[in-house]
């Protein structure tokens, strides 16, 4: 089986390999890296399954005929926000260079100020889109819930995980082992279906 993702970042690439690993599907994975034709495309959806399926459909025009093409688009959705920064999570501050990280912290910091404790809730979300040889689509939503923290902790992850406070495990997931948030997060829980799925398709 091969399966393309429309990724260019080889951690991302990686990731879905250990977890295609760990699942027990075996499959040939690649990423656009040696597809000159593709270009990412915008991101001009209106929720993350339609940004998902924009890069799949943009990827499907150039790879075989034979293989499944996958996209995966994610964020943080926080209810006090009325559900931002949510599919704008990349650049909620403006900014996508090397400090987007940190300038879209802070700026969560910010609008969050006036929010009591127990106003805090938030969850990553995560939906991973999929085209399968035939023409057939599925979308794949795996959530991850917690609070938005008063203040950053840890260094492990990426992104939003600093002020990702989870109280099943009492600390942020940027506390938590790598090991231990892909198991449990949003990107896990949406592999785990995509799985789930491609197992029974191709009945391995
Ligand atoms: P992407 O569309 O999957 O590349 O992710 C969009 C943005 O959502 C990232 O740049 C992060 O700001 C945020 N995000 C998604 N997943 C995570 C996570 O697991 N931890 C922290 N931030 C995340």
């Amino acid at each position: 089986m091969k399966i393309y993702i429309a990724s260019s970042n080889p951690h991302k690439i990686s990731e879905f390999s250990q977890m295609f690993e760990r699942e027990g599907v075996n499959c040939e994975l690649h990423g656009v890296e040696g597809i000159a034709a593709y270009k990412p495309p915008e991101e001009d959806g209106k929720s993350f399954e339609e940004n998902a399926f924009i890069k799949a459909e943009a990827l499907k025009k150039f790879a075989p005929q034979n293989a499944y093409v996958m996209a995966d688009d994610s964020g943080i959705v926080v209810d006090a926000l009325g559900g931002a920064p949510g599919i704008f999570s990349a650049r909620y501050a403006g900014s996508d260079g090397p400090d987007a990280d940190r300038l879209n912290n802070k700026k969560l910091l910010r609008q969050m100020d006036k929010i009591e404790d127990s106003k805090r809730s938030a969850r990553f979300v995560c939906v991973i889109a999929l085209i399968c040889p035939d023409g057939l689509r599925k979308s794949f939503e795996g959530r991850f819930e917690g609070f938005v923290a008063r203040k950053e902790s840890g260094a492990n992850g990426f992104g939003y995980d600093p002020l990702f406070y989870v109280p099943e495990f009492g600390c942020t997931s940027a506390e938590l082992p790598p090991d231990k948030k892909n198991l449990v997060s949003h990107r896990a829980n949406a592999f785990q279906k995509l799985s789930k799925f491609l197992k029974e398709k191709e009945k391995i």
